[in-house]
């Protein structure tokens, strides 16, 4: 049995206003889901109250991942349990190579499974992150980057990446949206998550590039509106909005409840 991510009724408010309406959604391992919608729709809010970002309160509903409420349990905790958030650690102080990045939380993940773990071995972790960056088609000297100084929105992206490669996540959710990704970043994205994803993985991708999902192909797409998914179905209804935008959904369901 793969593992579930499951999100039921979550409403969630921002500095006292409410931003999602009950969501409901449920991604499995080894499935590809996007969550599509204009802009202002909650997209990102749901990314972050999935996260537990502070700012974000949870009004009501619940988000379960393999039993166990995440809003509960700490980020790493969330992590641990084979959740990948994009974006969950705390900035990076600067100086902090990629490859130390990517140690330190395969060390955090392995010291938090047992405290008196003594960390990957160097020779081990070189290993390791050298397959994955061939695996990504990333080159290895990456690693050696300062992580975040000067990189551009692509190399963001491929660190992003390359983190979640390491980390071997059951369901990834990746918000992109960074307004000025460019067409190259999304590639990287793409690319990525095309040769992460099989059985083991489930993603939710959040994106309004339309472009974006003709790349990943996602068997499921939502559609959020006023903090609601309001449509759902494959990849056909991505491929009605990229065909009609967004009009007929604002059309059908913004008198809805006023
Ligand atoms: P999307 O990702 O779909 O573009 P967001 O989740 O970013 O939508 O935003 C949904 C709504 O929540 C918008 O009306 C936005 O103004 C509001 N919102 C989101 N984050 C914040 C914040 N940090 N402070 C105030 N309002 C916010
Ligand atoms: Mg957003």
């Amino acid at each position: 049995m793969g593992a579930v991510l499951e999100i039921r009724n979550l409403h969630a408010s921002v500095e006292g206003k409410p931003i999602l309406k009950g969501v409901n959604l449920t991604v499995k391992q080894g499935e590809v889901h996007a969550l599509m919608g204009r802009n202002g729709s909650g997209k990102s809010t749901l990314a972050y109250a999935i996260m537990g970002h502070p700012l974000y309160t949870i009004e009501e509903g619940q988000v379960i991942f393999d039993g166990q409420d995440v809003l509960e349990l700490e980020p790493d905790e969330r992590s641990r349990l084979g959740l990948f958030l994009a974006f969950q650690y705390p900035t990076v102080v600067p100086g902090v190579t990629v490859a130390n990045f990517l140690r330190a939380a395969i060390n955090a993940r392995r010291k938090d499974v047992n405290p008196d773990d003594k960390g990957i071995s160097i020779p081990e972790f070189r290993k390791l992150l050298t397959g994955k960056m061939n695996f990504l088609k990333v080159d290895n000297s990456f690693a050696a980057r300062y992580l975040n100084e000067g990189f551009s929105g692509g190399e963001k992206k491929r660190a992003e990446i390359l983190q979640m490669a390491v980390l071997e996540p059951k369901i990834a959710i990746l918000d992109e949206t960074d307004s000025g990704l460019d067409i190259d970043a999304l590639r990287v994205v793409a690319d990525g998550v095309n040769s992460l994803i099989g059985p083991d993985l489930g993603v939710l991708v959040i994106t309004h590039y339309e472009q974006f999902l003709n790349y990943i192909r996602p068997q499921f797409v939502h559609i959020m509106f006023d903090g609601r998914i309001v449509e759902e179905g494959g990849f056909d209804l991505a491929e009605k909005i990229q065909a009609q935008g967004y009009d007929w959904v604002a059309e059908k369901y913004a008198t809805v409840e006023r």
